[in-house]
């Protein structure tokens, strides 16, 4: 088994759950403000859907919650790391700056690892349409 075939392959390059070739997200995009939410519509490989059925990705909210409690802490931590004393100002400027530049990677992050515990992985494409 190599490193193309781990779930965390899939989930880290956003690529296709089901057979880790196709990409998710438009490529070049992650900081495009209009178009970090685009998304292909099915894997260009193996055809997998990328949204089975409309509201798909509602549970991926909780995944993002997770990441941006994780954030939340990580500025917590790295702040009292350079300040000496963290005050609820810098604390709130810190936060809105980390969590806006960190949007497109969390929102596609998130949406990787929700559709990676449904689909599973079933081997490299041979580009067969299906
Ligand atoms: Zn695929």
């Amino acid at each position: 088994m190599s490193w193309k075939d781990t779930t965390l392959y899939s989930i880290l390059n956003t690529k296709c759950p089901r057979c880790h070739t196709g990409d998710m997200f438009p490529k070049g995009t992650l900081y495009n403000f209009r178009k970090f939410a685009a998304m292909h519509e099915k894997c260009s490989c193996c055809g997998q859907a990328f949204e089975p059925e409309p509201g798909y990705y509602y549970g991926a909210m909780f995944v993002s919650y997770a990441f941006s409690t994780a954030i939340f802490i990580a500025v917590w931590i790295g702040l009292s790391f350079f300040v000496e004393e963290v005050t609820l100002t810098m604390m709130i400027i810190a936060l809105i700056i980390s969590v806006v530049a960190l949007l497109p990677i969390n929102f596609r992050l998130s949406r990787s690892i929700w559709i990676n515990i449904f689909i599973r992985y079933k081997g490299p494409c041979q580009h067969q349409e299906v």
